[in-house]
């Protein structure tokens, strides 16, 4: 039977009605890029100001988009996902950092996200971005091989070992983990700090898999060279494929530097690349470890469909279908009712750190067409569902 993400009373199984009419309220304000830019605009400001407006994020968006601010507050998340069959991937979600200490505070935690993921089946992956172990600045000089004053030359040093420690903890603990990735102009340094790490720890399980963003005009080239490289040096390729959640900053950069962007200029185009990729990856599913990191209903239909042409079982360990929490529970809940491997991003941390991830999720629920209108109706139709079977009883 075709797979029907339409089932708002399977979907939304766990979420009780303060819960969906919460969940209707944000994104009903989200589907507005108007009201959205204004209160971005706001909150910023409000924090600039020192404005006590935490709680107001907090019983808003927060709680729409993340588990906790710390790592215990997501323990009833965790279990209620795991309980449907979902498994979490806890996301400290604090970026923009400065400083050594804070980058060293980063790096502690995903240890212990790490530590907590060990033999846990409630937390398959652990994560990482880089930009919160790592100045951006200093990314992006790596990037362009701009010459390092000694001091940047220490830095440097410091992130390569930090970010080793992280790898091979991971390692140690055979907990994967997925390296995020970031804006253009810093993820050639990302990529070679990865994929360096990935021939070492990979050999015998892809523990580090990269992100590669499909948004991009030069990803399939990279995921075939990545592809022969594995082959090459026996080791396992690690891959989550995303469409990319940077492409209006992508665009204005290379604007303002007069380089042509390096993102595709129609949605057709990343789709299209999207789900050639994917079809790349089944294709040699013995090297490669897939994860999809989309909301995409289309793009999760190829993926089943090629997955059944090829008589790959549903829950086969090298395929993973992932979504950002409060995103798309109709596609989580629906797949891991089918028996495919299903997680989610979890993200957590302190409010005002987590600003950042908070406004890319208000930004792409409007920017997007069409995605947040579509969480709508389906909360809309669960909501109008309950409220006809509590009259027919
Ligand atoms: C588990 C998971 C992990 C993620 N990790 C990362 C990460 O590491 N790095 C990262 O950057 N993002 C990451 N994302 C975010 C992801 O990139 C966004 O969720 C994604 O952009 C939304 O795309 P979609 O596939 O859900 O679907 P859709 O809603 O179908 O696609 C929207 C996307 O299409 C692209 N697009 C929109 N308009 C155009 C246009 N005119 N021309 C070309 N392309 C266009 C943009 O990328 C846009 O975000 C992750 C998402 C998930 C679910």
């Amino acid at each position: 039977m075709p797979i029907n993400f339409n089932n708002t009373e399977f979907a939304y199984k766990n979420r009780s009605n303060k819960e969906l009419n919460k969940a209707s309220f944000i994104f009903k304000v989200m589907n507005n890029p108007n009201t959205v830019k204004l209160l971005t605009k706001l909150t910023l400001l409000a924090y600039k100001l020192h404005l006590p407006i935490d709680w107001i994020v907090r019983s808003t968006i927060f709680q729409q988009f993340c588990g906790g601010e710390n790592m215990q507050e997501c323990d009833t998340t965790l279990n209620r996902m795991s309980k449907s069959g979902i498994g979490a991937i806890l996301d400290y979600s604090v970026e923009g950092n400065h400083d050594e200490e804070s980058f060293e505070n980063v790096k502690k935690e995903l240890i212990k996200i790490i530590l907590k993921a060990k033999n846990n089946l409630s937390i398959p992956y652990s994560c990482l971005k880089i930009t919160g172990i790592a100045r951006f600045e200093l990314l992006e000089k790596i990037n362009a091989h701009t010459p390092l004053t000694a001091e940047e030359q220490t830095e440097f040093e410091n992130l390569k070992k930090r970010f080793y420690e992280i790898c091979e903890t991971a390692y140690v603990n055979n907990v994967p983990i997925f390296i995020d990735a970031e804006e253009s102009w810093i993820q050639k340094a990302i990529d070679e700090l990865t994929e360096h790490l990935m021939e070492q720890f990979n050999k015998n399980r892809a523990i580090i898999s990269t992100t590669l963003q499909m948004y991009r005009n030069d990803k399939i080239e990279h995921l075939n060279n990545l592809i022969t490289r594995a082959r090459e040096n026996k080791f396992f390729l690690g891959v989550k494929l995303v469409r990319g959640a940077y492409w209006e900053k992508e665009n204005e950069y290379a604007k303002q530097k007069n380089i042509p962007s390096v993102v595709h200029q129609t949605k057709e185009a990343t789709d299209a690349c999207f789900n050639q990729a994917v079809e790349i990856c089944l294709n040699n599913i013995e090297t490669v470890v897939l994860c999809a990191g989309t909301h995409n209903e289309e793009s999760t239909l190829h993926l089943i469909k090629l997955m059944s042409d090829k008589k790959i079982p549903n829950n086969h360990p090298n395929v993973y279908f992932s979504q950002l929490y409060g995103m798309s529970d109709h596609i989580s809940y629906t797949l891991a009712g089918e028996g495919y491997n299903v997680t989610k991003y979890l993200p957590y941390g302190p409010i005002k750190s987590v600003i950042p991830y908070l406004i890319r999720r208000a930004e792409e629920n409007t920017s997007i067409k069409g995605q947040a209108s579509r969480e709508l109706q389906l909360l809309i139709k669960e909501k109008q569902r309950r409220k006809e079977q509590k009259l027919l009883k």
